[in-house]
C-alpha cells in the first residue's frame, strides 16, 4: 500500500492524496492551488490515469479540498465521488462559481497578454468549463457521517465530523490485504471546538497512520469567550468614528458565523443600530444550503431555531444581490458594516470596497480568516503601508484588525488536544495543509511532546504504509 501527496504540501492549498493498495485507486480530496507560485501545478496531471481511479472522497467543499474535480472528469475519470449531504450541496455552488471565475480570469489575460505580446506559463484557458462541472455533478454520491462505505479490494471509508465548514469530514480509510489491515485518518480541515453551526471534531484512538493539517501549527488563537466582545469593540468604535467596517469574507461558514454574532450583539443591544451588509450573492446562496441541510447543524443550533429563533437574520442585515445594488453601498453616507467575498482579497467586490475605503483612517478593515502568503488579505494584515490594488498602488491608512477565534481552522494547542486523544502512537504521522515554517514548528513539537514518528512531506512524495 502507497500514499502520495499530491498537493497541500508543505502549503496550504491544493489538497490531494493518492492511495494504492490491493489493487484499489483512491484520491482524498481533489483541491485547486491557489497559492501564486504554485498554480501551474493546477495543470500536472495525476500519477496514474484518471480512468483507473476508483473513487474521490472529499473533505469538505472548499475549492482547494474539490475544485480541481471536474478537470479529473474532462480528463476521463468516471469513478464514484463520495461526500457528505451538505458537502453534495455546497460543492455544486463552489465548482460551478469556479467554473465562471475561470472563464472570467482566462479571457482577461488572454487579452492582457494579446496586448503586451507575450505568453503566460501555462494554457491561457479554464481549467475546466461549466460542462466539465455539469458532468461531475451527478458522480457525487452524499454518504451519512458514521457509516463504513465499502470501496472494492477489501477498503473501506468511514466520515466523520471535523467541525471546520458544514459538512466537513474527517475521512478514516480502513484496508485489509490478506492479513495486514491499515486504519489511515485523514483530518481533512480540523475545526476548532466550539463553533456555533457545525458540531466538534470527532476524536480518535488509534490509528495506524495519520494525515493531519497544520494551518496554525505555530500560532494560538487566544480565548474562544472574547469573538463577541472583540467584534463589539470593533464595531463601536468604527461606528463612533464615523467609517465604514469592511470585512473581507469566506462564503461558506465564516459569512455565517459573522451573520450569527451580529445578531446576538443586535438583539441585546450591545452594539449600535446599523446597516450590515452581506455583499455575496454565493454567500446568501450558502445562507440556504444552511437552512436546507439541517442535520448538518449542531443540535444546540437546532434547538434554538425551534425554539424560533430566526437562523441568519436580524434588524438591518442587508443582502445585496445585483452589481447594481453593490456600486451603489459607494454613495452611502454614514456608519456600516460591509462583508464582501473574497476572503482572502483576491478578486471580487471586496475589492472595490477596500478601493474605496482602504486609504480612510475612519475606516476599519476586518480579518476573520486565513490569509494565504502572497495575497493582497496577507499584505494588508502583515501592517504594508502600501498595496498594489486593480493595478495601482493604494496607502493603507484604514485600521486593520484581526479576530484570530473566528478562524475556522484548530491552533497549535487544539492540534496537539486532538492527537493526544490517541491511545497509542500511529507507525506515522503525516503533517500537511500548513505553509513549511508552521508544518516543521508543529513537527518538532510533536515530537518532544509525544516521541512520535513525523514526516512533512514534499510535493508528490511517495510512502509505503
Ligand atoms: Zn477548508
Amino acid at each position: 500500500m502507497k500514499l502520495q501527496f499530491l498537493g497541500a504540501a508543505r502549503e496550504v492549498t491544493g489538497s490531494q492524496y493518492y492511495f494504492e493498495g490491493n489493487g484499489t485507486r483512491l484520491l482524498v480530496d481533489c483541491g485547486m492551488f491557489q497559492e501564486r507560485e504554485h498554480l501551474e501545478r493546477n495543470w500536472n496531471p495525476p500519477p496514474v490515469r484518471p480512468r483507473e481511479i476508483d473513487a474521490v472522497l472529499l473533505t469538505h467543499a472548499h475549492l482547494d479540498h474539490c475544485g480541481l474535480l471536474p478537470r479529473l472528469v474532462a480528463e476521463g475519470f468516471r469513478g464514484r465521488v463520495l461526500a457528505t449531504p451538505a458537502t453534495v450541496d455546497l460543492a455544486r455552488l463552489v465548482l460551478c462559481d469556479s467554473a465562471q471565475i475561470q472563464a472570467e480570469d482566462a479571457a482577461f489575460k488572454a487579452k492582457r497578454h494579446r496586448r503586451e505580446g507575450r505568453r503566460g506559463p501555462y494554457p491561457e484557458k479554464p481549467l475546466y468549463t461549466l460542462a466539465d462541472v455539469q458532468r461531475t455533478l451527478p458522480l457525487i454520491e452524499a454518504v451519512p457521517y458514521g457509516r463504513a462505505v465499502p470501496l472494492g479490494g477489501g477498503a473501506g471509508a468511514t466520515f466523520h465530523q471535523a467541525g471546520h465548514i458544514l459538512g466537513s469530514a474527517m475521512i478514516e480509510l480502513a484496508v485489509a490485504l490478506g492479513d495486514v489491515s491499515r486504519r489511515v485518518i485523514f483530518s481533512g480541515d480540523v475545526g476548532q471546538p466550539h463553533k456555533p453551526f457545525v458540531r466538534p471534531p470527532q476524536q480518535f484512538t488509534d490509528a495506524d497512520q495519520i494525515v493531519m493539517e497544520s494551518t496554525y501549527g505555530d500560532r494560538t488563537h487566544g480565548n474562544h469567550d472574547t469573538i463577541e466582545r472583540q467584534l463589539a469593540d470593533v464595531i463601536r468604535q468604527t461606528a463612533a468614528a464615523g467609517g465604514k467596517l469592511v470585512i473581507p469574507i469566506f462564503a461558506i461558514e465564516r459569512a455565517q458565523e459573522l451573520i450569527y454574532y451580529f445578531g446576538r450583539l443586535v438583539r441585546t443591544g450591545r452594539i449600535p443600530s446599523l446597516p450590515v451588509f452581506l455583499d455575496s450573492p454565493m454567500a446568501a446562496e450558502v445562507n440556504e444550503v444552511f437552512r436546507r441541510q439541517r442535520d448538518a447543524l449542531d443540535p444546540e443550533v437546532l434547538r434554538r431555531i425551534d425554539a424560533g429563533e430566526p437562523l441568519l437574520e436580524f434588524p438591518g442585515l442587508v443582502t445585496v444581490r445585483s452589481v447594481e445594488q453593490s456600486k451603489a453601498l459607494n454613495h452611502r453616507k454614514g456608519p456600516a458594516v460591509i462583508m464582501a467575498t473574497s476572503g482572502m482579497c483576491t478578486a471580487g467586490r471586496i475589492k472595490h470596497h477596500l478601493a474605496q475605503y482602504i486609504d480612510r483612517p475612519e475606516c476599519t478593515i476586518l480579518f476573520v480568516g486565513y490569509q494565504a502568503r502572497g495575497t493582497l488579505g496577507r499584505q494588508i494584515l502583515d501592517g504594508r503601508r502600501e498595496v498594489r490594488l486593480h493595478g495601482r498602488m493604494r496607502l493603507v491608512r484604514a485600521r486593520v484588525e484581526q479576530i484570530a477565534g473566528l478562524s475556522g481552522h484548530a491552533d497549535r494547542e487544539s492540534l496537539l488536544a486532538w492527537l493526544r486523544h490517541f491511545a497509542h502512537p500511529p507507525r506515522q504521522l503525516f503533517l500537511t495543509h500548513g505553509e513549511e515554517q508552521s508544518a516543521l514548528a508543529l513537527a518538532e513539537e510533536i515530537r518532544q511532546e509525544l516521541h512520535w514518528t513525523v514526516t512533512v512531506p514534499e510535493y508528490r512524495q511517495v510512502v509505503e504504509l
